[in-house]
């Protein structure tokens, strides 16, 4: 039975992405359908991120548009999830009068419950009480069926962090570090092998520092476990914290072929003082050792990071360590931001002493920087030929298929939309600033 369409916006990370699957998948299960056209769903759900200030205020304005969409269908039930749901509880349900349910980021599992709670009994609710059972297997037949689709997923290995980064609301808003049994793991990735998937990212807020506290095997060994699962063909993971990132995760990029050339070791600063300011447990130095490390163990890896400037005490010179470092590393990309204070976190109590303006300033010339090592790095890559997992139409051109490298370039090349969720072999002609452009040579997934 058809319960009518369901529309999903999502911001934020991969977490949120997944999140934002699982709950697609509960939704089909219980019934409904997904469009796109968000002015004729019925269920409009917003998957929300809390990590800048930005994103929050991106929430909130989309959710001032649904008013008027509301008013048109006032059958229509909107819900708010993710990281914003969380901090907020039901005050949201206050600061947004049109909205009908708020749904933590422990409950993503219970969705169903929940809607189906407010469209029989016209109530709004709020319900985000952190919960230990917060890995849903019950999602996993509806999720495989999407994902094979995509010949690619996202596997969930831990949630939580313990480690409270000075700067960071995730402990707060996604509670403490749990690690997910590695027998779960690895059932949920062999099925979604057996149904065509090629690709698994596995997920969490610090995968390396999975077991740690209640897994069976340490990140290494699951990584071991999973490079040995038939028809798993690129095998990746984020986010990891450097100073978790250890010599036998480095050496796994050695000893496991499907393991793919890339890794995302987000630094935050180049300067050691603001590091400690941030609390976050390792030095320049260290960074600097591992990523040297990691190119010795997996030549021509590719590693991008993220970097805050303009954080509380961040000098001229801390600004210039950071730059050096770049230098030094030559990221292959990197997601960088001004410095925002998040309520509640130990940096939101320290003065935020660097004027917008600097912050803006600074973030202006690092931008230019990694834009010159972004392009030198995709310029390097002309001649060579890589493997693509194919994702579909680019965006650009109906002629064009796009796709990732295994060193997570996006490549775009001639070819027809069959080719979607297969590997192919693309031979690079050229690198350009965001993306890489070449030619067909063979599908590699026959
Ligand atoms: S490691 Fe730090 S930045 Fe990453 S989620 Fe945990 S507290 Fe936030």
């Amino acid at each position: 039975m058809k319960l009518g369409k369901f529309y999903i916006e999502t911001y934020g990370c991969q977490m949120n992405e997944h999140d934002s699957e699982q709950m697609a998948a509960q939704l089909e299960e219980l019934g409904y359908a997904s469009t796109s056209d968000i002015s004729s769903a019925d269920v409009v759900l917003v998957n929300t991120c809390t990590i800048r200030e930005k994103p929050e205020h991106k929430v909130y304005s989309f959710l001032g548009r649904l008013r008027k969409l509301k008013r048109r269908n006032p059958h229509m039930i909107i819900g708010v999830g993710g990281c914003v749901a969380q901090q907020h509880d039901s005050a949201l349900l206050d600061r947004v009068p049109h909205l009908d349910f708020v749904i933590g980021t422990h409950q993503a599992g219970h969705l169903g419950e929940l809607l189906e709670t407010v469209r029989l009994k016209r109530t709004r609710l709020a319900r985000t009480c952190f919960d230990t059972g917060v890995f849903s297997r019950r999602l996993l037949r509806a999720r495989v069926h999407r994902a094979a689709a995509a010949a690619r997923a996202y596997v969930t290995v831990m949630e939580g962090c313990d480690n409270f980064c000075s700067f960071c609301v995730v402990p707060y808003v996604r509670g403490r570090e749990r690690s997910r049994p590695s027998r779960e793991i690895l059932q949920e990735v062999r099925r979604l092998t057996e149904a065509g998937v090629v690709e698994i990212t596995l997920l969490g807020q610090n995968v390396n520092s999975y077991g740690r506290k209640d897994g069976d095997i340490s990140f290494p060994q699951l990584l071991k476990r999973l490079g040995e699962v038939e028809g798993l063909a690129r095998l990746r993971f984020t986010t990891s914290h450097p100073r978790d990132f250890s010599a036998e995760v480095i050496q796994a990029f050695a000893d496991i072929p499907t393991l793919c050339g890339h890794v995302h070791l987000p630094l935050q600063s180049g300067s050691t003082r603001i590091l400690r300011r941030m609390n976050r447990g390792y030095t320049r130095a260290e960074y600097l050792e591992k990523v040297k490390s990691l190119r010795q163990t997996r030549p021509g890896i590719a590693v991008t990071s993220d970097m805050i400037v303009g954080f509380p005490g961040e000098t001229e010179k801390d600004f210039q360590e950071t730059l050096s470092l770049m230098e030094k590393v030559r990221f292959d990309g990197l997601y960088s931001f001004q410095y925002s204070a998040r309520p509640g976190t130990a940096a939101s109590r320290m003065a935020d002493d660097v004027p917008p303006e600097e912050k803006a300033r600074r973030l202006k010339i690092l931008q230019k920087l990694q834009d010159q090592h972004t392009l030198d790095g995709n310029r390097r890559m002309a001649g060579e030929v890589v493997e693509v997992l194919v994702e579909g139409p680019s965006r650009n051109s109906h002629r064009e298929m796009t796709g990732r490298s295994r060193c997570n370039r996006v490549v775009n090349f001639p070819g027809k939309s069959e080719l979607a969720g297969k590997l192919v072999s693309v031979r690079i002609e050229e690198g350009l600033k965001h993306s890489l452009r070449g030619t067909l040579i063979s599908d590699i997934s026959e």
